[in-house]
């Protein structure tokens, strides 16, 4: 086991369909990629990092597909270290999804410290489908103009992988993982 200091949680929560399983493949070093959808219930994975002799862990949750996870949700905010917030941008209801989730871990984790200061927490927001360019539904100012200036965002396809290495660095970064780069 690892030492408590090199443990994380990420929670990754979007809509149906988005690519959730798709990018999670992609993080865990899986190169295959699956054209045709198949909803699971395998939903907890774990990644293990060596880094300079340290051993760390992250434990991966796609939250979405936890049984009762209306009933669970704010739990599983609450002991979540890492959001990634999945929508697709082909699918403008998937982040309408992805603004009322920031707002409910907002809300839950402010709650949870008492503390006015909105100390961040690490919330990366994913557009993933990129690829699909011409059945956009969602533009790059809307995530601005919706999730505000402070917001972490990539623009990804787990297709064809653009833009997926940096997304997955900062998600280490601003979980205070270390990196290999770093
Ligand atoms: P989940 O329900 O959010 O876990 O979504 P999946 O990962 O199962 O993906 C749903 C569907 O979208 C599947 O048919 C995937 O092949 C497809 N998909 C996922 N990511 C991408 C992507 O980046 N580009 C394209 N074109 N399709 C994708």
């Amino acid at each position: 086991s690892v030492k408590p200091s090199h443990y994380r949680r990420l929670v990754v929560l979007g809509a149906p369909r988005v690519g959730k399983t798709a990018v999670i493949r992609r993080f865990l070093g899986d190169d295959g990629f699956e054209e045709h959808y198949e909803p699971t219930t395998e939903d907890f994975h774990s990644k293990l990092f060596h880094i300079r002799g340290e051993r760390y862990q992250l434990d991966i949750l796609d939250a979405s597909k936890e049984r009762d996870f209306a009933a669970k949700r704010r739990l599983t905010i609450l002991t979540g270290d890492i959001f990634l917030l999945v929508f697709s941008v082909t699918d403008r209801e998937s982040f309408t999804e992805v603004c009322s989730l920031r707002e409910e871990i907002v809300t839950a984790k402010s709650k949870l410290t008492k503390s006015k200061e909105n100390r961040q927490i690490p919330i990366i927001i994913c557009g993933n489908k990129t690829d699909l360019n011409s059945s956009r539904a969602v533009r790059h100012s809307d995530i601005s103009r919706f999730l505000g200036e402070d917001r972490v965002s990539f623009e990804v396809s787990a297709k064809d992988r653009t833009n997926l290495e940096e997304m997955f660095e900062a998600l280490a970064v601003l979980g205070g993982l270390p990196t290999e780069t770093r």
